[in-house]
């Protein structure tokens, strides 16, 4: 599994300092409030589990699920398949955790979705950011790194399932995007 990665983008020690700054500045952001993390499942719940071990004040945990019908490596329509109970999104302060910022449609339509049930308030935060790829104009309030146009895996970022536990996140091989792996076109975000 590591050799089809071609170079590290950032080592398990970067990403624990960069969350260590975003995990306090979203303590400074939420003290005194009581609020929910809402892990987008399955590429946040690495990160999820890493920060909010960061963040010393109370917070409850919440997970919502959703599947992006995708060609290879680009993404496409969202399907939400599971959401939280109603009282755990009705009146209550959200935060949505997710891999990576992208084209934005995901964050977007989850964000519109937890406000149409009744959320107080929603906001964001990502492991990583590709603003390059912006198709709809959504940003991210947290977010811990910023990364090129390039496929990246590891640290709960899967291509074709695999790859979520590398404990870094990498750029794979040509020779592995191209591979007999990339039929997928129904994929967890
Ligand atoms: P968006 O809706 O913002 O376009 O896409 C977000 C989702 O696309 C992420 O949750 C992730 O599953 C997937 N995605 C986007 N870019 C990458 C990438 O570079 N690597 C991986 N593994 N997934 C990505
Ligand atoms: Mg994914």
């Amino acid at each position: 599994m590591h050799d089809d990665v071609e170079r590290i983008l950032f080592s398990e020690q970067e990403i624990l300092g960069g969350i260590d700054r975003v995990a306090a500045e979203v303590t400074e952001a939420y003290r005194g409030v009581d609020f929910t993390v809402v892990s987008v499942l399955k590429g946040s719940c690495v990160f999820a589990s890493d920060l909010i071990r960061r963040i010393p004040i109370p917070l409850e945990l919440a997970f919502v699920s959703a599947q992006s019908y995708r060609e290879g490596t680009t993404s496409g329509e969202l399907e939400v398949n599971y959401f939280p109970a109603g009282d755990e999104i009705e009146g209550r302060t959200l935060l949505l955790v997710d891999d990576i910022l992208d084209t934005g449609r995901t964050l977007q339509a989850l964000t519109d979705e937890l406000t149409r049930r009744g959320a107080r308030d929603v906001r964001s935060c990502v492991f990583l950011d590709k603003p390059s790829r912006r198709a709809v104009s959504f940003e991210a309030d947290f977010k811990v790194f910023e990364v090129e146009d390039l496929f990246v895996v590891g640290y709960g970022l899967d291509y074709a399932g695999r790859y979520r536990n590398l404990p870094f996140v990498g750029g794979l091989r040509p020779e592995v995007l191209t591979s007999a792996a990339a039929g997928a076109d129904r994929v967890d975000v």
